[in-house]
């Protein structure tokens, strides 16, 4: 029988801080505001059907420095 890979396992490699997750994100965009790369927040903004959307927010004055489509890895079903 073949065993499933405990997903705790997969996470417990990178522990830099609750707000990292599987996937690598962008951490530092160039705002205009500071007029330098900045470190980011992730914000989720819209859940569309390709993937949810997620505006990147300069952690430092809060200005919107980028937005993201994380689009969805599970194999979608297309019926033709
Ligand atoms: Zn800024």
């Amino acid at each position: 029988m073949k065993r499933v890979a405990d997903p705790a396992s997969l996470f417990s490699r990178r522990e830099n801080g609750p707000d990292v997750y599987k996937e690598f994100d962008a951490t530092e965009l160039y705002c205009p505001k500071c007029n330098q790369s900045m470190p980011v927040r992730k914000r989720l903004l819209l859940i569309l059907p390709e993937g949810d959307k997620y505006e990147y927010l300069c952690a430092h004055c809060s200005e919107s420095v980028g937005t993201k489509i994380d689009k969805h890895d599970k194999p979608l079903t297309i019926i033709t």
